[in-house]
């Protein structure tokens, strides 16, 4: 199966949520009845109400011009194409050539999010693309997610960076860092800890983490990549904010959009935010993991060609 179909595929309920509606509209025109129905499936979505008014606004617009049922559909596209280019990048590879190697990227978000799977699955094709790949287990505050690290590593066979439980995460960082330096590494991933109960601890941590990464390399982190399931909606606005606030982020991993009728939260928050969009998730497998497209994305949830 190709990335556009799997995209389709982890995008079904997000697209099923919102096709009843559309279906309507085209029926029906956009008479106040039906109107309140889609404004009810996208806000349902998750889209948020900015992005929301904006496509009503756009629906009657061309409503009130006579649009066929595909000037609708190529209208709202384009309004969500229009929040989501600007957040589109090109392939991390490609920001790996503007900085002399290492390139340290920094992995942060809470726990359960999809963090160290989507560091493995994005070290495992850097290294693929023939990147020398190192891993650093800086989450030391839970055993358990060094050693699901340790697997990764012997699994993608990459070399892993890891201290006892308890200790410095920040040390765990730069010793990551020296080690890359030594070894001619070219990339170095940093896992962080995303405990939710102590977050004040945890921004502090991170800052920390950030702070010592740029003493041992100048420069670095390259990237502080967040990460984020798309199945807790709203709430990965706030964690988005809150680790933006917290630590800069530049870009976004957005996982689990296959398990979610709510996909539109990515558009919600490339609307408020504009941080970009690194990679998106709609599996567990590693072909599930791929860079943001904003044209195909907005393909997979709202079809040019429904019955194509
Ligand atoms: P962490 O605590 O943030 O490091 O989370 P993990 O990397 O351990 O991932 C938690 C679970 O989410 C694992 O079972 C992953 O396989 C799963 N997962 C990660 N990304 C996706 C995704 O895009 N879709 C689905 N369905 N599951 C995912």
């Amino acid at each position: 199966m190709g990335w556009l179909d799997r995209l389709g595929q982890g995008l079904a309920k997000t697209r099923e949520a919102l096709r009843s509606s559309f279906e309507r509209l085209i029926e029906a025109g956009p008479d106040p009845a039906t109107m309140e129905e889609l404004e009810a499936a996208l806000l349902s979505s998750d889209l948020g109400v900015r992005v929301v008014d904006r496509v009503l606004g756009r629906v009657r617009g061309e409503s009130g011009r006579g649009a066929t049922a595909r000037d609708l559909r190529i209208a709202v596209h384009r309004c969500l194409k229009e929040v989501l280019e600007p957040v589109q990048e090109l392939p991390i590879e490609r920001s790996l050539e503007q900085a002399p190697p290492p390139f340290v990227i920094l992995m942060v978000g809470v726990n359960g999010v999809g963090k160290t799977t989507s560091l493995a699955k994005l070290a495992q094709r850097l290294s693929q693309s023939g990147k020398k790949t190192l891993l650093v287990a800086g989450d030391t505050f839970r055993a358990a997610a060094i050693e699901q690290l340790q697997v990764w590593s012997d699994r993608i066979n990459l070399p892993l960076i890891r201290h006892q439980p308890g200790a410095d995460p920040a040390a765990v960082a730069y010793d990551g860092i020296a080690a890359a330096k030594a070894r001619g590494i070219d990339v170095v991933l940093i896992d962080t800890a995303g405990r939710l109960h102590t977050k004040t601890n945890l921004m502090e941590e991170l800052r920390k983490i950030k702070r010592v990464v740029a003493q041992a390399l100048p420069g670095a982190p390259h990237e502080v990549l967040l990460v984020l399931d798309a199945t807790v909606g709203q709430n990965a606005l706030a964690q988005a904010r809150q680790f933006h606030e917290a630590v800069g982020v530049t870009g976004l991993v957005i996982t689990k959009l296959d398990g979610t009728a709510r996909g539109g939260i990515l558009v919600a928050i490339a609307e408020e935010l504009k941080i970009p969009v690194r990679l998106i998730g709609v599996g567990e497998s590693v072909e599930d993991l791929q860079d943001f497209d904003a044209d195909a994305f907005v393909q997979a949830i709202l079809p040019l060609n429904p019955s194509a």
